[in-house]
């Protein structure tokens, strides 16, 4: 099976902190991938575009280094790069003051799609919209890309919403969110709404509880200080988090269009109701011989940030009322694992007696490590000593799957920045979105901040603290384990 990649228009691409981090690991070698897999017409332009000065040449280096240091496989490809390298341009320009736009003017060609990445801070996302405009670079078909955070509550998105408002229409306007750009996230739509089998039993009569965990192994490192101010429930469960939930939680569109998805999963976050606080679990790693505690790594020997949270949720409409959604996620835990398990209910009556009753199906959507899904089935243990049960997995990994095909995918940026050229913003996220994202989640960020409550340390390397355990334990429940 050849993967089919069709390209896309030709376009001028800006990158706002062309230089910095996000742009020399993820973005810059994701573009290279795009070129060498065909789907970038030869004729489009990269132009960086950042304070420091420096020429094209000097750009040209720097990409070359980061594809370099996070390019993959397709780094071997020495002819390609140097194509690559060629389509690349660079201005240096200062967000704040009026130094370089018009040349950045001068460089923009007339008819071909013109995006303009924003990997700066957010704080700087004004400037750049407002000076698009002063210097006629932006048109009313250019696209504009915006990066997390965005806000750390719902009056700073309610003000970033209304300053990119101010210059940009809401179809302009591409809020990354890079869960949405993985492969296996696209999938969970096309498992439920492309096949017969799941969405009958995709409901209260049939799921117990659903679970959804996304866990990294690193801790705050270098990033401490940032992190410290906004904790695992900003940094991941308003954004991330929220967004699996919408997917797994929405109703069919009735379309894969932009707008129907969106409202969709608008609906879901708006239907979530109030946590109560004994439904929260908040962490804070400790050291062991691997690393510093997490409020070392913030050096705030005081901090009450939480580096992981636990919560039990209820979606509030006829679909999934009295199932409860269990989200957690954590750093410096026990493996990296990103998953979303539904747990299906017993069965009403068994035939087989005690042992028939025990067993359960349960459909595991894995997002990273092994990208794929598994449905545990229960069939008979095979050979003689009677009829005994045993829950076997039905796995779809889908590098075993699909071969060499599922190896070609693109990664999330990749196809999110793809995206943005062919206008597509059915994975992007809409302002309504994340306004009201933030709206379920403040008061409970507000909840604890009043209540003083203090994070409960957990062991590095672990599953998180005991009491997100027991948040699982009392419902008779438990999470799955978490096994890269
Ligand atoms: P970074 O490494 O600090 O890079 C910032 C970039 O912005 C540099 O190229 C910098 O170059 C440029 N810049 C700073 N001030 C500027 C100004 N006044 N005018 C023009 N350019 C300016 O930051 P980053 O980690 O790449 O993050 C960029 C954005 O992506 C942030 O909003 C961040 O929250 C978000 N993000 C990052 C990651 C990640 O993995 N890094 C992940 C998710 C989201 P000069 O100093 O030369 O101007």
């Amino acid at each position: 099976m050849v993967s089919r990649v069709i390209p896309v228009e030709d376009f001028d691409l800006v990158i706002f902190g062309g230089t910095g981090d996000l742009a020399r690991r993820k973005i810059l070698p994701g573009l290279f991938r795009r070129f060498i897999a065909e789907q970038m017409p030869a004729t489009s332009r990269i132009i960086g575009a950042a304070r420091a000065d420096m020429d094209r040449a000097a750009y040209q280096t720097l990409v070359r280094d980061a594809i370099a240091e996070f390019g993959g496989d397709e780094k071997e490809d020495t002819a390609g790069l140097e194509v690559f390298l060629a389509q690349l341009d660079y201005v240096a320009i200062d967000a704040m003051g009026d130094k370089g736009w018009d040349t950045l003017a001068g460089m923009m060609r007339d008819n071909v799609v013109k995006a303009f990445y924003f990997s700066v801070a957010p704080s700087l996302f004004g400037d750049l919209a407002e000076r698009l405009h002063r210097f006629k670079i932006a048109t009313a078909e250019s696209r504009i890309v915006v990066e997390k955070p965005f806000g750390r509550d719902l009056e700073s998105a309610k003000a970033l919403n209304a300053t990119l408002a101010a210059h940009f229409n809401e179809d302009q306007i591409y809020r990354i969110d890079h869960y949405l750009g993985k492969e296996t996230v696209q999938n969970l739509m096309a498992v439920r709404f492309g096949n017969v089998l799941f969405e009958p039993l995709w409901n209260n009569h049939y799921v117990d509880h659903i679970q959804i965990t996304v866990a990294e192994t690193v801790g705050v490192g270098g990033r401490g200080a940032y992190y410290d101010k906004s904790g695992a429930m900003r940094d991941m469960v308003q954004n991330h988090l929220m967004q699996l939930l919408c997917l797994i939680a929405m109703e069919p569109p009735s379309q894969f269009g932009a707008d129907a998805v969106r409202d969709e999963k608008l609906k879901v976050i708006r239907a979530l109701e109030p946590v109560a606080p004994h439904h929260i679990v908040r962490g804070q790693y400790d050291a062991n011989a691997d690393g510093p505690s997490y409020r070392e790594d913030a050096s705030n020997p005081k901090s009450f940030t939480e580096s992981f949270v636990a919560i039990k949720c209820h979606i509030a409409n006829w679909r999934w009322t009295g199932v409860p959604f269990y989200l957690r996620t954590g750093k410096r835990m026990k493996s990296r694992v990103s998953e979303i398990t539904v747990v299906f209910k017993d069965l009403g009556h068994s035939i087989f007696g005690d042992d028939g009753a025990t067993h359960r199906n349960i459909l595991s959507i894995r997002l990273q490590p092994n990208e794929g899904m598994d449905l545990q089935v229960t069939i008979k243990e095979p050979g003689p000593g009677g009829m005994r049960l045993i829950d076997v997995p039905l796995d779809m990994t889908f590098a075993d799957a699909l071969g060499d095909d599922a190896a070609d995918v693109a990664d999330a940026y990749e196809r999110l920045i793809m995206d943005v050229i062919r206008g597509n913003q059915t994975l992007f996220m809409r302002g309504d979105e994340v306004e009201a994202a933030w709206a379920w989640t403040d008061p409970l960020i507000a909840g604890w901040e009043a209540r003083h409550d203090v994070p409960k340390t957990y062991d590095a390397g672990s599953n998180g603290p005991e009491d997100a355990l027991l948040l699982m334990h009392r419902d008779n429940r438990k999470w799955r384990d978490i096994k890269g």
